[in-house]
């Protein structure tokens, strides 16, 4: 009943030349999506134009940003809002990776914000949440990643929560080669599951994707996907080859 996806966030990689390249490649392959399986292409902010008319046509396949401001228009230099990515025709945006909290000083309040001008502009927020290292050594990732939902999800309807998706990324296993384990990534996703029906009820809970996020890649994304509250991936670095991705795709 919920949906599977499939995301990719290219973070600050590539050029024209070599975006264009990757799209046509993942296109080329010619998948077809099972009904209910989504996949989403996070590109750099000035490709997403020439990514969108790319994608157009082949179903089940969606634009993503990788940030919005959390204002919604003005003398805010070098930012890029809601509405802007929406007039483009962007379908999902990526909002509180750990790299723009921990880079950038986005805090749960902040993010609470730019959820509101996404959804307020038709926008579908990937929201990450997920604890760093010493969190984890400390056993206290589930309190952090509550606090985390709390601040920035938690004033949403639950009409408004059925536009967002969940992504848990472990700080500790993004972009470094230490997966979490299939039975830490489901306890985590069954713990976040928990949260959202303790909150917005269980049908809600049901409805939401949680997606796995942290060094996915396709000898490990069957395991990590078949877990009953894994509903697919953010793929940062396996993202940027297309065997790779089109392979992480095939595991849905
Ligand atoms: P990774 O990145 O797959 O390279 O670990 C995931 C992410 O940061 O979204």
């Amino acid at each position: 009943m919920r949906k599977k996806i499939v995301a990719g966030n290219w973070k600050m990689n590539l050029t024209l030349g070599q975006a264009e390249q990757l799209i046509n490649d993942i296109l080329q392959a010619g998948l077809r999506l099972k009904d209910g399986q989504e996949v989403v292409m996070a590109t750099p902010f000035p490709y997403l134009l020439k990514a969108k008319s790319l994608l157009k046509n082949t179903p089940g396949f969606y634009l993503g940003a990788q940030n919005s401001a959390s204002e919604k228009s003005g003398a805010y230099t070098g930012e890029v809002s809601a509405e802007m990515l929406q007039s483009v025709g962007v379908d999902y945006v990526i909002l509180g990776h750990s790299e723009r909290r921990e880079y950038f000083q986005e805090s749960n309040a902040t993010l609470a914000k730019k959820i509101d001008l996404a959804l307020a502009n038709g926008l579908k927020p990937i929201f990450c949440c997920g604890e760093p290292l010493e969190v984890r050594k400390a056993e206290t990732q589930n309190e952090y990643v509550a606090k985390q939902l709390e601040e920035s999800l938690y004033h949403l309807t639950e009409e408004q929560l059925k536009n967002v998706v969940i992504a848990y990324e472990p700080i500790w296993a993004i972009g470094t080669g230490l997966t979490a384990s299939a039975a830490q990534a489901q306890d985590m996703h069954a713990f976040i599951r928990a949260q959202i029906a303790a909150k917005y009820g269980r049908e809600a809970a049901l409805r939401t994707s949680i997606l796995y996020g942290g060094s996915a890649k396709p000898s490990n994304a069957e395991e990590l996907f078949a877990c009953p509250d894994v509903d697919g991936g953010l793929i940062g670095g396996a993202s940027l080859v297309a065997a790779d991705f089109l392979a992480i795709i095939q595991k849905l």
